[in-house]
């Protein structure tokens, strides 16, 4: 070792560069509290109809994005549905999907057992037979032995319980798919696929030349249940993708990588938050463990290196109790020092009655927000959305965060 010593500046430079390089082919970034996102084994659910005949009532996880993993009677009107996460340690997020039916027409109460110490989060919703999801009212909410107990009626069309309205893997492709039709700028390109095969596809969106043009980076659903994250994506990138004169303008200055569905396994098997590794997508950032994190990293980088150009704005698409932004203390030196200020201004004022709520941090686990940061010095921010936050607020709030973003971009 004692050699490495006299190496030249630059040599060292680029022996430890190699070095760091490792399969991926791009450099890890270094942060203040690492964490180990090499593959844990995860529990796969039997998928299969639950039966329970004295009660004349039904279940089944045989679809993508179900979560359940067993059903038993409790008295003569409730069920305990049994919900497991993918491992543990985890976030304690239970989510659950799964249908029920009955051969007769009934009320039953359905009480929610999760492991020791996890609290339920989510409220209920149903898919009814017209596919609307419908939340349950919250007079319809009870305790049994303790547990979060919820009453519907059944009847022998099985209606699918939620945490939160699906959207799987073959949902998010028709989405995206759809606008991909719709709008000549859009390109939809299969860069990797998932630990199980899974296709990982963006949208690539530009209009003419990639060369020098500055790259916003849109990501969303490393954590599987994070539908109203989601939902927040898909009316933001619709709206990038509405024609006209903004948009036009917004797309002559910059191009746009999507990534719709980053945990694609995560989100069919039903998980709570990770992926078929058993990991946290979003604490990879830094080793790249992971495919899709991998993967991901890789193609936009080649992207930065071939077209010679940056990543200025990344956001990444989450929900969580409360809507709120979470952001880089540090705003000096990033591509666009000034763009978070004007861009909460702007939404305060144009969206009616908005406060935003932002929480500044230093990304000191491998975040996305913090990877842009550290990587491009570009402006990284999680962007997240409550839980119970009405649809029809989501769609207004990522609508004109949208459309203020693009104003400001193009000023
Ligand atoms: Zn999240």
């Amino acid at each position: 070792m004692r050699n490495f010593l006299f190496l030249k500046k630059p040599v060292f430079i680029l022996l430890s560069s190699i070095f760091f390089l490792g399969c991926s082919g791009i450099s890890s970034v270094p942060f203040e509290t690492p964490v180990d996102t090499k593959d844990k084994t995860i529990q796969y659910q039997s998928k299969k109809t639950y039966e329970i005949s004295d009660l004349d009532v039904y279940a089944s996880n045989k679809f993508p994005g179900a979560r359940l993993n067993g059903i038993e009677k409790l008295n003569d009107s409730t069920v305990k549905v049994i919900i497991h996460p993918e491992n543990k340690p985890i976030n304690p997020s239970p989510y659950y999907a799964f249908e029920l039916w009955s051969t007769n027409s009934k009320e039953i109460y359905v009480a929610f057992q999760y492991p020791e110490k996890v609290k339920h989060r989510y409220r209920p919703k149903i898919r009814e037979e017209n596919n609307e999801w419908r939340q349950i009212d919250t007079n319809q909410f009870y305790r049994i032995d303790s547990l979060f107990t919820v009453k519907v009626s059944l009847d022998q069309k099985p209606k699918i319980l939620a945490a939160q309205e699906l959207a799987n893997s073959k949902d998010v492709k028709d989405w995206y798919t759809n606008l991909g039709n719709m709008n000549k700028y859009v390109h939809i390109k299969k860069y990797g696929s998932s630990k199980l095969g899974r296709d990982l596809n963006l949208l690539d969106i530009y209009k003419g030349e990639k060369e020098s043009k500055p790259i916003l980076v849109l990501l969303t659903r490393q954590h599987p249940p994070e539908i109203t994250g989601y939902l927040a994506y898909q009316s933001f990138l619709e709206t990038i993708l509405k024609e006209n004169e903004i948009t036009e303008r917004f797309l002559d200055e910059y191009r746009v990588l999507a990534f719709p569905l980053l945990n694609p396994d995560g989100v069919d098997l039903g998980h709570w938050r990770h992926n078929a590794g058993g990991v946290d997508l979003n604490r990879d950032w830094s080793k790249y463990n992971q495919p899709e994190i991998r993967k991901t990293v890789k193609y936009i980088d080649e992207q930065v290196k071939k077209y010679n150009t940056t990543v200025d704005l990344a956001i990444d698409f989450h929900s969580t109790y409360e809507d709120v932004f979470y952001t880089n203390k540090q705003r000096k030196g990033t591509q666009l020092p000034n763009f978070i200020k004007n861009w909460f201004d702007a939404l305060e004022k144009e969206i009616p009655e908005y406060v935003v709520n932002e929480a500044a941090g230093n990304s000191k686990k491998p975040v996305s927000k913090g990877w842009f940061l550290k990587k491009y010095n570009s402006v990284g921010i999680t962007y997240e959305i409550g839980d119970q936050t009405s649809r029809d607020r989501i769609d207004e709030i990522g609508r004109i965060s949208a459309l203020e973003m693009m104003k400001l971009l193009t000023d």
